[in-house]
């Protein structure tokens, strides 16, 4: 079951040196899901070959222009195309006001119902699920309110190993036992452990989006383990300061989260245009945790 990650922008606050303004798919299964919604998303979506129409959820993670002046032309678009399919929008207060504004101002009226959700601005909290996947946000250090976002698999029921239907001739009720994690008794009273009737479980993996924020250890706990962390590193250490200042991150910061969190990887995001070379930040975080990679437009990570 496809389980991915995909950047269509990098940049921070302006598109700048071929870079684009954030925005990010993740896709489970036939699932597809936009995070963050910059200006340029629509163009973005089209070039990397993103189905527009099978997006049916969008997290915002907070409202700054670089991560949501996208949105209002995206829907507009779906409008102009005909959509009928309700859309999901989980963002800060605040975006229903900025919706409800531009469209009464230009006359714009969508096909399709939106439902905007307000994200709650404290704890880890569950705000999305389907069968086979849950979305939690939690809150980030920025300098208006802002969520980051944990994508994490269901627990599946075991996949029975069906040379022991055969072999046992088993009935739909022993079955549904063993999948939901019972031995076996045979009719000659012998017990065949859980473990040798069904196959391992593949683990669940997760991944977690922390964008915009400072550095941030009480997020920790909510990435433990993750697959994949994709983490603000808007600066290289040399700039420390304006990190500080605007409550971003350094890729030194991002690299302590994930090694903090024991992820398993870490993808630097959000680059200012203020570092000259994206090598210095990749360098930095890699001293401190060595699976990281550099955000790009129409990278694709599959956990
Ligand atoms: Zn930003
Ligand atoms: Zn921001």
């Amino acid at each position: 079951m496809e389980f991915s990650f995909t950047v269509l922008g990098s940049s921070a606050a302006i598109p700048a040196l071929g870079r684009n303004l954030s925005a990010h798919i993740v896709q489970h299964d036939s699932n597809v899901f936009l995070i963050d919604c910059g200006d340029g998303t629509q163009l973005q979506l089209d070039k990397h070959k993103i189905k527009k129409q099978k997006i049916n959820q969008i997290f915002i993670s907070h409202l700054h222009g670089d991560h949501v002046y996208g949105l209002f032309g995206l829907l507009t678009s779906y409008s102009l195309f005909g959509r009928v399919n309700e859309l999901e929008i989980f963002a800060p207060a605040g975006l229903k006001e900025m919706i409800d504004i531009v469209f009464e101002k230009s006359f714009a009226f969508l096909t399709y119902p939106i439902k905007v959700h307000l994200l709650p601005t404290e704890g880890f909290n569950l705000i999305f699920e389907n069968n086979k996947l849950s979305v939690f946000s939690f809150p980030l250090k920025h300098r208006v309110a802002c969520n980051g976002f944990l994508f994490r698999e269901k627990e599946k029921p075991a996949n029975i190993n069906p040379d022991k239907i055969k072999k046992y001739n088993l009935d739909y009720e022993s079955i549904k036992a063993i999948k939901s994690g019972s031995d076996y008794i045979t009719a000659d009273g012998i017990c065949i452990p859980n473990s040798e009737m069904v196959f391992p479980k593949q683990p669940l993996r997760s991944f977690a989006y922390c964008c915009d924020t400072a550095y941030n250890l009480e997020m920790v706990p909510y990435l433990e383990n993750c697959d994949l962390i994709f983490h603000d590193a808007t600066f290289d250490k040399s700039n420390q300061e304006n990190a500080t200042l605007t409550l971003h991150s350094t890729s030194e910061e991002a690299a302590q989260i994930a090694l903090s969190a024991n992820a398993k990887k870490l993808l630097l995001g959000h680059f200012s245009s203020r570092n000259k070379s994206l090598e210095v930040l990749l360098q930095e975080a890699k001293s401190i945790f060595d699976a990281s990679f550099l955000a790009e437009e129409g990278k694709k990570v599959v956990l």
